[in-house]
Protein backbone atom coordinates (compact mmCIF):
# COMPACT_ATOMS: atom_id res chain seq x y z
CA UNK A 1 0.00 0.00 0.00
CA UNK A 2 1.18 3.29 -0.91
CA UNK A 3 0.88 5.85 1.61
CA UNK A 4 0.15 9.17 0.36
CA UNK A 5 2.66 12.08 0.08
CA UNK A 6 1.06 15.81 -0.86
CA UNK A 7 1.68 16.66 -4.05
CA UNK A 8 1.40 15.12 -8.11
CA UNK A 9 2.74 17.13 -10.65
CA UNK A 10 -0.13 16.63 -13.71
CA UNK A 11 0.47 18.42 -16.48
CA UNK A 12 2.64 20.88 -15.65
CA UNK A 13 1.23 21.91 -12.33
CA UNK A 14 1.14 20.85 -8.49
CA UNK A 15 -1.93 19.00 -7.95
CA UNK A 16 -2.75 17.80 -3.81
CA UNK A 17 -2.52 14.14 -3.67
CA UNK A 18 -6.29 13.05 -3.60
CA UNK A 19 -7.17 15.82 -6.87
CA UNK A 20 -4.48 14.00 -9.37
CA UNK A 21 -7.44 12.16 -11.41
CA UNK A 22 -8.32 11.06 -14.43
CA UNK A 23 -11.11 10.11 -16.45
CA UNK A 24 -12.35 6.26 -16.79
CA UNK A 25 -12.04 6.92 -20.56
CA UNK A 26 -8.73 7.48 -20.60
CA UNK A 27 -7.15 5.62 -23.59
CA UNK A 28 -4.40 4.35 -21.45
CA UNK A 29 -6.66 2.74 -19.17
CA UNK A 30 -8.68 0.62 -21.47
CA UNK A 31 -5.52 -0.12 -23.90
CA UNK A 32 -2.44 0.09 -21.86
CA UNK A 33 -0.93 3.15 -23.85
CA UNK A 34 1.34 4.53 -21.65
CA UNK A 35 5.06 4.98 -20.95
CA UNK A 36 6.61 5.31 -17.56
CA UNK A 37 9.73 5.18 -15.58
CA UNK A 38 10.45 4.29 -12.17
CA UNK A 39 13.32 6.57 -10.58
CA UNK A 40 15.09 6.63 -6.71
CA UNK A 41 16.18 9.55 -4.93
CA UNK A 42 18.41 8.90 -2.03
CA UNK A 43 19.65 10.25 1.06
CA UNK A 44 22.68 10.83 0.38
CA UNK A 45 25.69 9.68 2.67
CA UNK A 46 26.56 13.50 3.51
CA UNK A 47 23.30 14.25 4.46
CA UNK A 48 22.63 15.84 1.43
CA UNK A 49 19.78 14.22 -1.65
CA UNK A 50 19.97 13.36 -4.37
CA UNK A 51 18.43 11.39 -7.72
CA UNK A 52 20.09 8.38 -8.98
CA UNK A 53 21.08 8.71 -12.82
CA UNK A 54 17.56 11.51 -13.30
CA UNK A 55 18.59 12.53 -16.89
CA UNK A 56 19.07 8.66 -18.12
CA UNK A 57 15.68 8.25 -17.12
CA UNK A 58 14.01 11.16 -18.18
CA UNK A 59 15.78 9.97 -22.10
CA UNK A 60 14.76 6.70 -21.90
CA UNK A 61 10.82 7.75 -21.13
CA UNK A 62 11.41 9.82 -24.10
CA UNK A 63 12.66 7.17 -26.12
CA UNK A 64 9.99 4.93 -24.77
CA UNK A 65 7.35 7.39 -25.99
CA UNK A 66 8.95 7.82 -29.40
CA UNK A 67 8.79 3.63 -29.88
CA UNK A 68 5.10 4.10 -29.75
CA UNK A 69 4.51 7.31 -31.58
CA UNK A 70 3.42 9.16 -28.64
CA UNK A 71 4.92 12.78 -28.10
CA UNK A 72 5.52 14.09 -24.54
CA UNK A 73 4.47 17.92 -24.82
CA UNK A 74 7.56 18.83 -23.04
CA UNK A 75 11.18 18.88 -22.99
CA UNK A 76 13.54 16.51 -21.46
CA UNK A 77 14.72 19.27 -19.32
CA UNK A 78 11.25 20.31 -18.44
CA UNK A 79 10.87 16.70 -17.18
CA UNK A 80 14.17 16.63 -14.98
CA UNK A 81 12.71 19.87 -13.03
CA UNK A 82 9.81 19.10 -12.64
CA UNK A 83 10.58 15.26 -11.07
CA UNK A 84 12.97 17.64 -8.91
CA UNK A 85 10.14 19.95 -8.08
CA UNK A 86 7.83 17.03 -7.30
CA UNK A 87 10.33 15.84 -4.94
CA UNK A 88 10.98 19.12 -2.98
CA UNK A 89 7.40 19.59 -2.78
CA UNK A 90 6.74 16.62 -0.84
CA UNK A 91 9.87 16.68 1.44
CA UNK A 92 11.25 13.48 0.60
CA UNK A 93 14.57 12.19 0.37
CA UNK A 94 14.52 8.77 -0.18
CA UNK A 95 11.75 8.07 -2.47
CA UNK A 96 10.49 6.03 -5.53
CA UNK A 97 9.49 8.38 -8.37
CA UNK A 98 6.95 7.51 -11.23
CA UNK A 99 7.24 9.45 -14.40
CA UNK A 100 4.21 8.67 -16.51
CA UNK A 101 2.69 10.01 -19.60
CA UNK A 102 -0.21 8.67 -21.08
CA UNK A 103 -2.91 8.67 -24.18
CA UNK A 104 -5.97 10.40 -22.24
CA UNK A 105 -9.60 10.64 -23.21
CA UNK A 106 -11.14 11.43 -26.76
CA UNK A 107 -11.36 8.93 -29.45
CA UNK A 108 -11.44 5.79 -27.77
CA UNK A 109 -10.71 3.84 -31.18
CA UNK A 110 -7.02 2.28 -31.57
CA UNK A 111 -5.49 4.85 -33.66
CA UNK A 112 -6.75 7.65 -30.95
CA UNK A 113 -3.36 10.03 -32.44
CA UNK A 114 -5.04 13.20 -31.45
CA UNK A 115 -6.28 12.38 -27.77
CA UNK A 116 -4.07 14.36 -25.40
CA UNK A 117 -0.83 13.04 -23.81
CA UNK A 118 -1.26 13.10 -20.06
CA UNK A 119 2.20 13.86 -17.82
CA UNK A 120 2.16 12.92 -14.11
CA UNK A 121 4.73 12.75 -11.90
CA UNK A 122 4.11 11.19 -8.41
CA UNK A 123 6.71 9.65 -5.20
CA UNK A 124 6.13 7.91 -2.37
CA UNK A 125 8.88 5.88 -0.09
CA UNK A 126 8.73 2.43 -0.86
CA UNK A 127 11.67 0.06 0.84
CA UNK A 128 12.78 -2.79 -0.71
CA UNK A 129 10.85 -3.93 -3.30
CA UNK A 130 11.85 -7.91 -2.78
CA UNK A 131 11.81 -6.99 1.27
CA UNK A 132 15.24 -6.05 3.00
CA UNK A 133 15.08 -10.19 3.98
CA UNK A 134 15.63 -10.44 -0.02
CA UNK A 135 18.29 -8.02 -0.50
CA UNK A 136 20.19 -9.38 3.12
CA UNK A 137 19.92 -13.35 2.23
CA UNK A 138 18.49 -13.89 -1.64
CA UNK A 139 15.59 -14.45 -2.52
CA UNK A 140 13.54 -17.49 -4.09
CA UNK A 141 12.99 -17.09 -8.26
CA UNK A 142 11.63 -19.65 -10.64
CA UNK A 143 11.13 -19.71 -14.45
CA UNK A 144 7.91 -18.65 -15.84
CA UNK A 145 5.59 -20.52 -18.15
CA UNK A 146 5.40 -17.55 -19.82
CA UNK A 147 7.79 -16.29 -22.22
CA UNK A 148 9.19 -12.97 -22.42
CA UNK A 149 7.59 -10.47 -25.64
CA UNK A 150 9.04 -11.31 -28.70
CA UNK A 151 11.47 -8.67 -30.24
CA UNK A 152 8.13 -8.05 -32.79
CA UNK A 153 5.67 -8.30 -31.06
CA UNK A 154 5.91 -5.63 -28.08
CA UNK A 155 8.45 -3.52 -28.21
CA UNK A 156 10.93 -4.63 -25.44
CA UNK A 157 12.99 -1.28 -25.18
CA UNK A 158 9.84 1.13 -24.49
CA UNK A 159 8.56 0.63 -20.99
CA UNK A 160 5.19 0.44 -22.06
CA UNK A 161 2.50 0.45 -19.48
CA UNK A 162 1.15 -2.59 -21.67
CA UNK A 163 3.92 -4.66 -21.88
CA UNK A 164 3.66 -5.00 -17.98
CA UNK A 165 0.60 -7.34 -18.68
CA UNK A 166 3.39 -10.06 -19.92
CA UNK A 167 5.44 -9.27 -16.91
CA UNK A 168 2.42 -9.50 -14.14
CA UNK A 169 1.48 -13.07 -15.77
CA UNK A 170 4.48 -13.98 -15.20
CA UNK A 171 4.92 -12.81 -11.67
CA UNK A 172 1.17 -13.72 -10.48
CA UNK A 173 1.96 -17.26 -11.88
CA UNK A 174 5.28 -18.00 -9.54
CA UNK A 175 3.99 -15.71 -6.52
CA UNK A 176 1.20 -17.88 -6.64
CA UNK A 177 3.17 -21.17 -6.24
CA UNK A 178 5.05 -19.93 -3.43
CA UNK A 179 8.28 -18.00 -5.53
CA UNK A 180 9.25 -14.41 -5.38
CA UNK A 181 9.96 -13.73 -8.63
CA UNK A 182 9.79 -14.41 -11.96
CA UNK A 183 12.82 -15.64 -14.42
CA UNK A 184 11.70 -15.46 -17.97
CA UNK A 185 12.87 -17.21 -20.79
CA UNK A 186 12.40 -15.33 -24.22
CA UNK A 187 10.98 -17.17 -27.41
CA UNK A 188 14.28 -18.94 -27.94
CA UNK A 189 14.19 -19.98 -25.01
CA UNK A 190 17.20 -18.61 -23.41
CA UNK A 191 17.02 -16.36 -19.80
CA UNK A 192 15.96 -13.06 -20.82
CA UNK A 193 14.78 -10.79 -17.63
CA UNK A 194 12.95 -11.11 -14.96
CA UNK A 195 9.86 -9.47 -14.49
CA UNK A 196 10.85 -5.70 -13.63
CA UNK A 197 14.37 -6.68 -13.22
CA UNK A 198 17.74 -7.85 -15.12
CA UNK A 199 19.89 -10.38 -14.23
CA UNK A 200 22.69 -11.97 -14.04
CA UNK A 201 25.07 -15.23 -13.18
CA UNK A 202 28.55 -15.92 -11.88
CA UNK A 203 30.24 -18.64 -13.19
CA UNK A 204 34.50 -19.32 -12.18
CA UNK A 205 34.41 -15.43 -11.81
CA UNK A 206 32.93 -14.23 -14.80
CA UNK A 207 29.62 -12.02 -14.99
CA UNK A 208 27.58 -13.27 -17.15
CA UNK A 209 24.17 -10.71 -18.41
CA UNK A 210 21.71 -11.32 -21.50
CA UNK A 211 22.16 -9.06 -24.07
CA UNK A 212 19.92 -6.22 -24.50
CA UNK A 213 18.11 -7.97 -27.73
CA UNK A 214 14.83 -8.47 -25.92
CA UNK A 215 15.19 -6.92 -22.19
CA UNK A 216 14.98 -3.90 -20.98
CA UNK A 217 17.67 -1.18 -20.95
CA UNK A 218 18.13 -1.13 -17.55
CA UNK A 219 19.94 2.20 -16.22
CA UNK A 220 20.94 -0.38 -13.00
CA UNK A 221 22.40 -2.80 -15.64
CA UNK A 222 24.15 -0.23 -17.15
CA UNK A 223 25.29 1.14 -13.96
CA UNK A 224 25.63 -2.75 -12.63
CA UNK A 225 28.15 -3.04 -15.79
CA UNK A 226 30.49 -0.20 -15.15
CA UNK A 227 31.36 -0.94 -11.54
CA UNK A 228 31.95 -4.22 -12.40
CA UNK A 229 34.76 -3.24 -14.87
CA UNK A 230 35.86 -0.80 -12.67
CA UNK A 231 36.52 -3.21 -9.86
CA UNK A 232 38.19 -5.25 -12.35
CA UNK A 233 35.48 -8.09 -12.60
CA UNK A 234 34.74 -9.55 -16.04
CA UNK A 235 31.12 -9.37 -17.58
CA UNK A 236 30.08 -10.08 -20.56
CA UNK A 237 26.62 -10.01 -22.23
CA UNK A 238 25.83 -12.87 -23.68
CA UNK A 239 23.09 -15.67 -23.80
CA UNK A 240 22.78 -18.21 -21.40
CA UNK A 241 20.07 -21.34 -20.60
CA UNK A 242 18.03 -22.44 -17.59
CA UNK A 243 20.68 -24.92 -16.40
CA UNK A 244 23.81 -22.39 -16.46
CA UNK A 245 21.46 -21.13 -13.31
CA UNK A 246 21.13 -24.11 -12.23
CA UNK A 247 25.21 -24.67 -12.04
CA UNK A 248 25.97 -21.04 -11.87
CA UNK A 249 28.01 -20.08 -8.53
CA UNK A 250 25.64 -16.73 -7.53
CA UNK A 251 22.85 -15.35 -9.44
CA UNK A 252 21.58 -11.95 -9.02
CA UNK A 253 19.28 -9.21 -10.55
CA UNK A 254 19.06 -5.54 -10.46
CA UNK A 255 16.57 -2.66 -11.24
CA UNK A 256 15.77 0.58 -9.45
CA UNK A 257 13.33 -0.79 -7.37
CA UNK A 258 14.91 -4.00 -6.40
CA UNK A 259 18.44 -2.18 -6.75
CA UNK A 260 20.62 -5.56 -6.36
CA UNK A 261 19.11 -8.19 -4.89
CA UNK A 262 20.59 -11.93 -4.81
CA UNK A 263 18.38 -15.15 -6.02
CA UNK A 264 19.18 -17.91 -3.72
CA UNK A 265 17.48 -20.32 -5.62
CA UNK A 266 16.08 -21.11 -8.29
CA UNK A 267 13.53 -23.85 -9.43
CA UNK A 268 14.18 -25.44 -6.24
CA UNK A 269 17.61 -25.67 -6.47
CA UNK A 270 19.55 -23.68 -4.01
CA UNK A 271 22.26 -21.40 -5.93
CA UNK A 272 25.63 -22.47 -5.63
CA UNK A 273 25.92 -22.57 -1.72
CA UNK A 274 22.35 -21.19 -1.40
CA UNK A 275 23.89 -17.98 -0.12
CA UNK A 276 24.51 -14.22 -1.87
CA UNK A 277 28.39 -14.73 -3.05
CA UNK A 278 31.07 -12.91 -2.99
CA UNK A 279 30.46 -10.92 -6.45
CA UNK A 280 27.52 -10.37 -5.71
CA UNK A 281 27.51 -8.88 -2.58
CA UNK A 282 30.68 -6.75 -3.26
CA UNK A 283 28.55 -5.14 -6.46
CA UNK A 284 25.58 -4.26 -3.44
CA UNK A 285 28.00 -2.39 -1.44
CA UNK A 286 29.48 -0.61 -4.44
CA UNK A 287 25.95 0.13 -5.87
CA UNK A 288 25.03 1.18 -2.52
CA UNK A 289 27.86 3.63 -2.19
CA UNK A 290 27.37 4.90 -5.62
CA UNK A 291 23.31 5.87 -5.31
CA UNK A 292 24.46 7.33 -2.06
CA UNK A 293 27.34 9.56 -3.42
CA UNK A 294 29.71 8.47 -1.38
CA UNK A 295 32.11 7.52 -4.32
CA UNK A 296 33.44 10.32 -6.28
CA UNK A 297 34.05 9.00 -9.40
CA UNK A 298 30.12 7.95 -10.07
CA UNK A 299 29.24 11.71 -8.71
CA UNK A 300 27.81 12.56 -12.30
CA UNK A 301 25.67 9.84 -11.25
CA UNK A 302 23.58 11.66 -8.50
CA UNK A 303 21.68 14.96 -9.16
CA UNK A 304 21.36 17.20 -5.90
CA UNK A 305 18.13 18.52 -4.98
N1 LIG B 1 13.48 -5.21 -16.82
C1 LIG B 1 12.19 -4.88 -16.61
C2 LIG B 1 11.14 -5.65 -17.31
C3 LIG B 1 11.85 -3.82 -15.76
O1 LIG B 1 10.58 -3.49 -15.55
C4 LIG B 1 12.88 -3.11 -15.10
C5 LIG B 1 12.54 -1.98 -14.16
N2 LIG B 1 12.48 -0.75 -14.82
C6 LIG B 1 14.21 -3.50 -15.34
C7 LIG B 1 14.47 -4.54 -16.21
C8 LIG B 1 15.35 -2.77 -14.69
O2 LIG B 1 15.48 -1.47 -15.22
P1 LIG B 1 16.10 -0.28 -14.34
O3 LIG B 1 17.38 -0.79 -13.80
O4 LIG B 1 16.26 0.82 -15.30
O5 LIG B 1 15.12 0.01 -13.28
Amino acid sequence: MVDKLKKIWMNGKLVDWDNAQVHVLSHALHYGTSVFEGVRSYELADGGRGVFRLKEHTKRLFESARILLMTIPYTEDQINDAILETLKANDVKGAYIRPIAFIGEGAMGLYAVNNPVTVSISCWVWGAYLGEEGVRNGIRGKVSSYARMHVNTHMTKSKAGGNYINSILAKREVSLAGYEEAIMLDTDGYVSECSGENIYVVKDGVIKTPPLTAVLNGITRNSVIRIARDEGLTLVEGRFTRDEMYVADEVFMSGTAAELTPIREIDDRPVGTGKPGPVTKLLQERYRQAVTGALPKYADWVTRF
